[in-house]
């Protein structure tokens, strides 16, 4: 029988605030354990919350980015369970009204566009943290306590762990283009859980999910996945029952293991707060935030395919950060062939900005100075070789291309009398590559090339050497 699998996400959010959500402590990541805290979010006895309005203006623009239904009038909810890093023993949630209601994300899979159901994005407060020791005790730290999130759970509409990790990739360009969260997954301010279940192809319900959480890499989520998917198969192939459950990922091994039974809502007794009014959302500010909202990534990507005319790849890459995207238009303005600076964003720049560690804004060659460089090859001035020594210069030391070329005499050399004598000369000292050619050896016109490169520093026009080299020995 042919079985088909069916995976949903759940991706919690870390909102990028000054302050928690309901108190005004810090709210990013370090500090010294517990030096974060207050008594609100200690759940200290006779302490009120109060909601962050940034929070909320964060996790609305969200939403309208994820195409939900923006709920007017939403409420909180307490989401009851013991954990020693949950000091008020209860989770400040939303149930049945949450903030963002179905929405949808459209991701795009070997270059087709699919949409995937969006069912909910609500907010929460995160927990605080266990820390365990080597000799065997554990502390906790409540930093991490009422720090923003949103839960961003998709409809089970994902159908690979391939997709799944589109997904989580699309979402994660999203939140970021939108500035509302850094989605660091190794420092936890983008975290995974993954429900998969496998069903006969065709079938209208579905099969029984297991839920997989410990997921902290975009690998590990694929990985999990497809341990996950075979060990159901197997499962069924054999006649035997999967059971519903919460089952952790060991990265080490590549495999899940059960954790407990998979807990349902009900578990967890969820009453509304009374400590906190309900978020009523005022029709204009929601249109205002509406308006305000970035192109996206995806929209983006189509742009510059149909803009710059780049491949599906090119413009993938580019437009997948929001601060890379800008830079390449910022220079595109200025040069006559987006393709061949896109190569040169990806390549050049892309490989010296990760050997030095730096982000692209903080490249020491600016979008105009790679422009004019591009463009220099592009109308023949200098050949691509002497193009990457100015790049490393200009991205060592700064300076402008124009100049460096200028000053250190680099323009290439396309003029045909000039470039014949050299051809001459080569040809004279290398019989053997010569004989190679004329007996039919087509490579040893390669070698023969590299020799008046090689002769003229590198700054012959290549294309021209070609030419004359050849009608010279046909
Ligand atoms: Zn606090």
């Amino acid at each position: 029988m042919n079985y088909e699998t069916v995976i949903g996400l759940e991706v919690h959010v870390q909102l990028k605030t000054a302050a928690k959500i309901f108190c005004s402590c810090p709210a990013g990541s370090g500090g010294e354990p517990n030096t974060r805290v207050c008594p609100v979010c200690l759940g200290l006895p006779g302490t009120l919350p109060v909601l962050n309005r940034k929070v909320v203006e964060l996790a609305v623009r969200a939403g309208l980015a994820l195409n939900c239904a923006v709920s007017g009038f939403s409420k909180f909810d307490r989401k009851n369970y013991f954990s020693p890093d949950l000091p008020k023993a209860y989770q400040i949630s939303q149930y049945d009204r949450p903030l963002n209601d179905s929405g949808r994300l459209e991701i795009s899979v070997d270059g087709e566009v699919k949409r995937i159901g969006i069912t909910r994005a609500h907010l929460e407060e995160d927990a605080g943290k266990l820390v365990h020791f080597d000799d065997g005790w554990s502390g906790v730290d409540y930093n991490r306590a009422g720090i923003p999130l949103l839960e961003i759970v998709s409809e089970p509409d994902l159908r690979s762990p391939r997709e799944a990790g589109e997904y989580l990739k699309e979402l994660r360009s999203v939140m970021r283009y939108l500035g509302v969260s850094d989605c660091d997954m190794e420092k936890g301010s983008f975290r995974c859980d993954a429900n998969i279940s496998l069903r006969p192809s065709g079938a209208p319900e579905l099969g029984v999910k297991a839920e997989i959480k410990n997921l902290n890499s975009f690998k590990a989520v694929e990985r999990a996945l497809e341990y996950e998917e075979s060990r159901q198969r197997g499962m069924l192939e054999r006649g035997e029952t999967v059971l519903q459950e919460t089952r952790l990922y060991n990265a080490d091994l590549q495999r899940t293991s059960s954790m407990r039974s998979k807990e349902e809502a009900h578990d967890y007794r969820y009453f509304p707060d009374p400590d906190l009014v309900p978020v009523v959302l005022e029709q204009e500010w929601l249109e205002e935030q509406r308006r305000s909202l970035p192109e996206l990534p995806l929209a983006r990507l189509s742009r510059f395919r149909k803009e710059y005319g780049l491949p599906l790849h090119d413009a993938g890459v580019l437009t997948a950060e929001r601060p890379l995207a800008d830079y390449f238009e910022a220079a595109a303005a200025a040069v006559d062939s987006p393709k061949a600076l896109s190569n040169w964003v990806m390549g050049e720049l892309m490989g010296k900005l990760n050997e030095a560690g730096l982000a692209i804004e903080e490249s020491p060659v600016p979008p105009g100075g790679l422009a004019r460089l591009v463009s220099l090859v592009e109308q023949g001035k200098i050949s691509g070789k002497i193009a990457k020594r100015v790049f490393a210069e200009i991205f060592e030391s700064g300076g402008d291309p124009e100049e460096i070329v200028e000053e250190q005499g680099l323009l290439q050399i396309s003029d045909r009398d000039e470039l014949e004598a050299v051809v001459e000369r080569v040809i004279g000292e290398n019989p053997g590559p010569v004989g190679d050619f004329q007996s039919g050896k087509k490579a040893a016109l390669g070698f023969l090339v590299g020799q008046v490169m090689k002769a003229t520093g590198g700054q012959a026009n290549p294309k021209l050497v070609n030419q004359l080299l050849h009608s010279r020995l046909s």
